[in-house]
């Protein structure tokens, strides 16, 4: 099964721990991740991903060492399968950026020091463990995501003005200077804290003005299940009523009538 050797299974398990997956709705269990696991290396795969997510609304120390907790058991997983010890494991762990028209466009980003925190203990975990490789999105980077994300149109002075410092191309690290970065930021009088902290939920936000579709309503009744960690069904079968019908922008429902 020479061919085998070069079976490589990508999979987003997201947070460590179930209930941090049911805040963020990802709906997966470890039982879906053990099958899922002994199946694939059943048949010869011998190389994970794994995609992870830190810094997620309600995230404590205990749901990062679940990522660790995680990896080990597909490592056993793996061991008990086939009888070697040969796999190897790449864990790839961004920062949770709060994105507009979700239900976390309310909520807080961890912030840089909180990320370096986060990074170093989930580090500690995982090199010790043999054939896994740990990389994670950067914490400047990650802070400026945060901020264009859910920032206004006051954001274009800096960007004009990172440019003009000789930012380009930032998308690739060799390229991204977060100095001069936050020079334009400073230069430009942005409140990092206030960008990337949580808002309230009657406070105007950037893309108000913009109409999705879905309904504001429907946001925040899913972010407070949410932080208490209730899971909402895929509307594949039943429409949750998340208002994109009204505007034709759902793909199962052209019409409002039809969605409720
Ligand atoms: S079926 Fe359409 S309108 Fe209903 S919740 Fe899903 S996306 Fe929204």
């Amino acid at each position: 099964m020479e061919g085998a050797k070069r079976l490589s299974l990508t999979f987003a398990p997201e947070a460590g721990t179930q209930r941090l997956r049911n805040v963020i709705n990802k709906n997966i269990t470890e039982e879906d991740i053990e099958n899922g696991m002994k199946l694939a290396f059943g048949i010869g795969y011998r190389t994970v991903k794994l995609y992870f997510m830190s810094g997620l609304p309600t995230e404590t120390d205990e749901d990062i060492l679940g990522i660790a907790e995680t990896v080990r058991k597909i490592r056993w997983l793996y061991i008990q399968t086939t009888g070697r010890k040969d796999i190897s494991i790449n864990v790839s762990v961004s920062v949770f950026i709060p994105k507009p028209v979700t239900p976390f466009q309310w909520a807080a980003q961890i912030d840089m020091d909180e990320m370096h925190r986060r990074q170093e203990m989930l580090k500690k975990e995982l090199y010790p463990i043999r054939g896994v490789h740990y990389s994670w999105h950067g914490a400047e980077m990650s802070v400026l995501e945060g901020i264009f994300a859910r920032g206004g149109r006051d954001l274009s002075a800096v960007l004009v003005c990172a440019y003009k410092k000789g930012c380009y191309l930032d998308g690739w690290t060799e390229y991204f200077d977060e100095k001069k970065w936050f020079a334009a930021l400073e230069e430009c009088h942005v409140d990092v804290k206030k960008l990337t902290g949580a808002r309230a939920e009657n406070e105007p936000l950037a893309w108000d003005f913009i109409d999705f579709g879905v309904t504001k309503e429907y946001l925040q009744k899913e972010y407070k299940k949410a932080l208490l960690g209730e899971t909402t069904e895929p509307c594949k079968h039943r429409c949750n009523g998340c208002g994109a019908a009204r505007m034709g922008k759902c793909r199962q429902y052209k019409k409002e009538e039809e969605s409720c």
